[in-house]
């Protein structure tokens, strides 16, 4: 049903008033350091981001998303720490999921045929 969210755990799915609110976190298996794709699986933070998401239902979804941020035991590898990322979710610094980005490019690019430019 949520393809994009499937390199997530979900915690909870709930309905807060007219909004979907989702709790997720990324999963526990060990990711390739960005740098020099040594496995890593010890984390040294979490961070929590809010990513807003493709309505369900005519609901707006809103994601809370807890991050691990894993240490690269490489001693030749210049990044001490990285960010478990998703593939698909959604760009670095993003406040929506790609999904979401896309909707709303396709709603702005028909708005602009369907209202003609004056001049
Ligand atoms: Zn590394």
């Amino acid at each position: 049903m949520f393809p994009h969210l499937s390199g997530l755990q979900i915690q909870t799915v709930r309905a807060v008033g007219a909004m979907v609110r989702i709790d997720a976190s990324t999963d526990n298996v060990a990711t390739p350091c960005p740098e020099c794709v040594r496995l890593s699986n010890r984390v040294h933070s979490r961070y929590q981001r809010q990513l807003s998401d493709a309505a369900v239902a005519g609901r707006e979804v809103l994601m809370r998303l807890r991050v691990r941020r894993l240490v690269c035991d490489n001693s030749d590898c210049r990044r001490r720490t990285f960010a478990k990322s998703v593939p698909g979710l959604a760009e670095r610094h993003a406040r929506r999921t790609t999904v979401l980005q896309n909707v709303l490019c396709a709603v702005a690019l028909a708005l602009r045929r369907a209202v003609p430019v004056p001049g």
